[in-house]
C-alpha cells in the first residue's frame, strides 16, 4: 500500500505531494519525510514520485 504524504520539494521550497510506502519514511523519489508539523494544503504533486508510482502500479497490472 502507498499513500500521499505532504514534504518539500526538490528546491525546499514548496510544499508538493509525495508518494511513500505505508510503512515507510522516504518518499518514492528519495525524499526523507518527516511526520507533517502541520496541514498542508498543496494542488502540487512531486513529479518524481507519480513517475515512480506509475511505474509500481503498471508492474502489478
Ligand atoms: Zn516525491
Amino acid at each position: 500500500m502507498y499513500e500521499m504524504c505532504p514534504g518539500l520539494d526538490e528546491p525546499g521550497t514548496t510544499f508538493v505531494w509525495h508518494v511513500k510506502a505505508k510503512n515507510g519514511t522516504v518518499a518514492l523519489c528519495g525524499l526523507p519525510l518527516m511526520s507533517a508539523a502541520k496541514p498542508v494544503e498543496t494542488d502540487r504533486h512531486c513529479p518524481s514520485c507519480m513517475t515512480s508510482f506509475g511505474r509500481l502500479v503498471d508492474q502489478r497490472g
